[in-house]
């Protein structure tokens, strides 16, 4: 009972600071064993090689027809759902387990690389390159048939191991992950409303002269990602893969669990990266919903754009429209720079949790619509006939219904952290109408998103 309500105080309570979180290996030790048996991980990320391995022999031999290809269901379906479900609970744990830099690892296992540190060039417009090519990868998913075809699939899934496997070539450890990986850059923004953070002890770090954590041994490579757990400040690019506890002699790294939106609320919309990629996201989500309306049909008549150029237009309409709003809403608010921590945007940080819950609903609405054709696509595929039967329709009320909650969820979030910032961040020394326009921007966001979940088909 004792641990319910402190996991409930951490959860909940408003407060943010260090000292409201939950030691998780304090609690369950057997969760620090796990962590601390690396075979755990070397096993699961094995299988993942070779499950993915199995999906992209899939779409490049099996059938092309997509309803007799469990591929796709499994990759767009399963794989995506579940990645974006991850974010909010387990941060980057994905990318710890993730295929994607298997043949990467691959190389590196047998000396097949030049081990070079990370280009400056690499660290500095990685980030940016990342990010483009994750929209790049949204507007192709929605303006070409790439998740009807399991062979485009495969070879869109196969191109990122590539890429991967050659920054493996020339650079040590995951170089790819840590600046170019499309999927990587959007977990780790997610990463920031995430319900566990792992992070060291910073006054037993303080003691420590060698940081093996970060440099490694001669046996036990260092942190695959360039960190190390001193360097860990945010969930921006830690994995809590735990690589870094065996390394440390002094057991200061653990993992927390903590309020969702303590990165948030001190963060407060900072940073170039979270500036661009949360109004896009939105402005991509609003578009990607607008074309499963019956309005956007009608569009496409009157206007005689094809699809693509419409989709276009309309995601860069109301990405470009939310950058605006969130710039004259900092203007608005007159607090845009603290001499310590620098230029802030809380725009930003009202909007993120409708950035990653409205990815959530458009995700999950593909796996409920196409979960009941799932069993008899596999019996297609293998001449299974008596799961031809199996065929389900999760009725479109349920969805819509599910979908209504989370995003009702977000909006509570978004206000939750409008209050916060006014009672407790700012302690009430800004006007409280200087927040008004923050709650606005809250409620018609939350609205466009309703109005669009009940119009689309
Ligand atoms: S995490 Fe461990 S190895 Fe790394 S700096 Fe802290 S005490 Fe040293
Ligand atoms: S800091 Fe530690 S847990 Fe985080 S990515 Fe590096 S090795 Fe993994």
């Amino acid at each position: 009972m004792k641990i319910l309500i402190k996991f409930l105080k951490t959860l909940f309570w408003p407060d943010v600071g260090p000292e409201n979180r939950v030691n998780l290996f304090e609690i369950f030790p057997k969760l620090k064993k796990f962590f601390y048996n690396r075979k755990n991980f070397a096993f699961i990320r094995s299988l993942g090689d070779l499950i993915f391995l199995i999906l992209i022999i899939m779409g490049l031999l099996g059938p092309q027809d997509p309803k007799s290809n469990i591929m796709l269901f499994i990759a767009w379906g399963i794989w995506w759902t579940s990645v974006v479900l991850s974010w909010f609970f387990f941060g980057r744990l994905w990318c710890a387990l993730c295929p994607f830099p298997g043949l990467a690892r691959l190389f590196q296992s047998l000396k097949l690389s030049h081990f070079k540190a990370p280009s400056q060039w690499l660290e500095k417009k990685g980030i940016h390159l990342a990010t483009i090519l994750f929209f790049l990868i949204i507007w192709l998913e929605s303006t070409t048939n790439l998740t009807y075809s399991p062979r485009y699939t495969a070879l869109f899934l196969l191109s990122i191991v590539i890429l991967a496997g050659i920054l493996g070539i020339y650079f040590k450890e995951y170089a790819w992950c840590r600046f170019l990986c499309p999927l990587g850059r959007i977990t780790g923004v997610a990463a920031t409303m995430a319900l566990i953070e792992f992070r060291p002890n910073y006054q037993i770090c303080a003691t420590c002269k060698e940081a093996l954590c970060r440099r490694g041994t001669e046996k036990i490579r260092p942190c695959p990602v360039y960190l190390g757990a001193v360097a860990v400040r945010n969930n921006l690019n830690c994995f809590v893969c735990g690589h870094c506890l065996v390394l440390c002699p002094k057991d200061s790294p653990a993992i927390y669990l903590r309020h969702p939106f303590r990165e948030i609320i001190l963060n407060k919309g900072k940073g170039v990266t979270c500036a661009y990629i949360i109004p896009f996201l939105i402005g991509s989500q609003l578009a990607r919903l607008i074309a499963k309306t019956p309005y956007y049909h009608h569009w496409l008549q009157i206007t005689s754009f094809n699809h693509s150029i419409l989709f276009t237009l309309l995601f860069f309409s109301f990405s470009l429209l939310l950058i605006v709003v969130t710039k004259l809403s900092a203007f608005l608010f007159k607090h845009i720079e603290d001499p310590i921590f620098g230029k802030f945007n809380l725009t930003i940080s009202i909007l993120i949790p409708f950035a990653f819950t409205g990815e959530l609903i458009y995700r999950l609405q593909y796996l409920l619509k196409n979960m009941g054709e799932s069993l008899p696509t596999l019996g297609r595929q293998f001449n299974v006939s008596i799961l031809l039967k199996y065929q389900f329709q999760v009725p479109y009320s349920m969805i819509k219904f599910l979908s209504i909650i989370l995003l009702t969820l977000a909006l509570i979030g978004s206000l939750y952290l409008i209050f916060y910032f006014y009672y407790k961040e700012f302690e009430r020394e800004i006007p409280f109408k200087n927040y008004l326009h923050f709650i606005v921007i809250s409620l018609g966001i939350y609205l466009c998103y309703y109005f669009l979940i009940f119009t689309s088909i």
